[in-house]
């Protein structure tokens, strides 16, 4: 069974073509069109005193690499409310004060198409920090040695990030 091939609403054969302004998969049975939207995610810098929280990845895409805090953003969450929860899941602490820092698109990930939505988070209750979900360890890594990092896009993230300190 390929990718889409069959409508999720009725299970008939999907098309693949123009409709609604681009080439899609729709149904023509009952109508449904199937968008494929990148998934947003919220990707977390935490500073602390000229270093940077990182984790070092559980499971794949990226297994045992280190990166950026953060995750997709569930039914029914807010950016922030989003960003709370998965820093607190990976590593215990409690995030405050989110600002976003920017974007960076990854595209065709085995997750399909990915919208990495980069924030700033200040963290108060440093003690409390701990690896959990999809973590295998939390650390604070100088910013001027930090370990080279799982994706391009967290990788870019910290630049921006590194580009609005120097400006302040
Ligand atoms: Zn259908």
């Amino acid at each position: 069974m390929g990718y889409l091939e069959f409508c999720s609403n009725c299970g008939a054969k999907n098309s693949f073509g123009n409709i609604d302004g681009g080439k899609r998969y729709h149904c023509q049975d009952c109508d449904s069109i199937h968008y494929e939207n990148p998934k947003p995610t919220a990707t977390l810098i935490c500073p602390k005193e000229g270093s940077l929280l990182l984790v070092k990845r559980a499971a794949e895409p990226g297994k045992g690499l280190w990166g950026l805090p953060g995750g997709f953003i569930e039914r029914g969450e807010t950016l922030i409310e989003g960003a709370k929860r998965e820093l607190y899941e990976e590593t215990r602490l409690v995030g405050n004060s989110c600002k976003i820092l920017g974007t960076c698109s990854h595209f065709n990930t085995i997750f399909g198409d990915i919208l990495l939505i980069g924030m700033e988070v200040h963290i108060t209750h440093w003690e409390d920090m701990a690896p959990g979900d999809d973590a295998s360890a939390a650390e604070l890594f100088s910013l001027e040695n930090l370990p080279r990092l799982a994706f391009p896009c967290h990788q870019k993230i910290v630049e921006m990030y590194l580009a609005k300190s120097k400006g302040e």
